[in-house]
């Protein structure tokens, strides 16, 4: 059957991916300047768990866990496998799905670890939220899309606080390495050949020139949330590399092979872990504002976030081309009900942003 978009020939990015080319054998510019990942391996992970194992401590690292599969594979892997004394951190997001909260309960309880969950007790976060969406409805642009994870971009204020209240030195995080979505940086007039330190910095004038054109994200309200939001946005940003310097954070997947299979395969065996079906993915459908976004970038892009990860997982010989296509065509379904009841819970009607 034909395809109706054109991608590449190698991997599965289509001509609307912001930034692309193709050479003449239809291979796109991701994938010719694309460097393989190359993981740390199990003894580089090791030497740093051992040296922070203390007999003395209650809990020798933080795990932060969302209900999604690759924190809660790295939750196992630490208490399970490598035998560290955890606390699972969790934030408490009011748009989590309701399967992602039976996750974290049942993995807490058959790992036996303890857990906090935190929120930000404010109705000034959902303020925000609603705010940017109803600046993004007008004047749509891909680039703003992750504007809508006003309550996430604050978290690790938070996560490096309770560390220090629980004189926890290691934090370990279950984002894996071909999840940092590229077409995002082109968007921001950041190539999707920079770093995600250099990203950081360049990608702050990218973001400037969009607030020009709409200057409804300007709400003095929401000011502080943005500015804070930039500063502590992850765990590579300003805030958290000057207020956790005491602080190691790593990424599990950056030291351990992440292997769909494998996790899939642990985490439903040994943790009861599971995924609403009728969605089709196993990825990043824990948060609802999940779908919000999908929509928004097909709108904008004809393109999820998922054409961007099955394209380097192709590239990365973990996925062959044929299998991400079929993925695609079945998770890149839209799931307007789900988007709705988020409008829906905001205090908007879905009509609003629905047409
Ligand atoms: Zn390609």
């Amino acid at each position: 059957m034909k395809e109706r978009i054109l991608r590449c020939s190698t991997c599965v990015l289509p001509n609307t991916t912001p930034g692309i080319s193709f050479n003449e054998e239809g291979v796109c510019n991701y994938c010719t300047s694309y460097r393989m990942f190359k993981v740390k391996g199990e003894r580089k992970l090791l030497q740093i768990l051992d040296a922070k194992r203390n007999p003395k401590m209650k809990y020798e690292c933080i795990v932060n866990i969302s209900g999604g599969r690759d924190s809660a594979y790295t939750l196992l892997k630490m208490k399970k496998d490598y035998g560290m004394k955890v606390l699972a951190l969790n934030y408490a997001n009011p748009f989590t799905d309701k399967q992602a909260e039976k996750n974290i309960n049942n993995m807490v309880a058959a790992l036996n670890v303890d857990i906090i969950r935190f929120d930000h007790r404010s109705a000034l976060f959902e303020a925000c939220f609603r705010n940017n969406l109803k600046a993004w409805v007008r004047n749509p642009s891909p680039a703003m899309v992750p504007m809508m994870c006003t309550g996430c971009k604050i978290i690790w204020r938070d996560i490096l606080r309770i560390a220090k209240r629980n004189e926890i030195t290691l934090i370990v995080n279950g984002g894996n390495p071909y999840e940092y979505t590229s077409y995002k940086k082109e968007l921001l007039k950041v190539s999707h050949t920079e770093n995600l330190l250099t990203t950081y910095l360049i990608n702050i004038k990218g973001l400037t020139a969009e607030i020009s054109r709409n200057y409804h994200y300007l709400n003095p309200k929401c000011i502080p949330t943005f500015v804070k939001g930039y500063l502590f946005g992850n765990q590579y940003s300003l805030g958290v590399r000057l207020l956790g310097k005491q602080t190691t954070c790593i990424d599990f997947f950056h030291f351990i092979q992440w292997n769909e299979k494998d996790i899939l395969s642990r985490i439903k065996r040994e943790l009861n872990w599971d995924f609403p079906h009728y969605l089709e993915s196993t990825w990043r459908w824990d948060c609802q504002i999940g779908h919000l976004k999908d929509y928004m970038y097909m709108k904008t892009l004809g393109m999820t976030e998922k054409d961007d990860f099955y394209a380097k997982l192709v590239r990365e010989g973990l996925m062959t081309r044929t299998e991400a296509l079929a993925r695609l065509k079945k998770e890149n379904r839209l799931h307007v009900d789900k988007i709705a009841e988020l409008i829906h819970q905001l205090g908007l009607s879905p009509k609003y942003f629905l047409t």
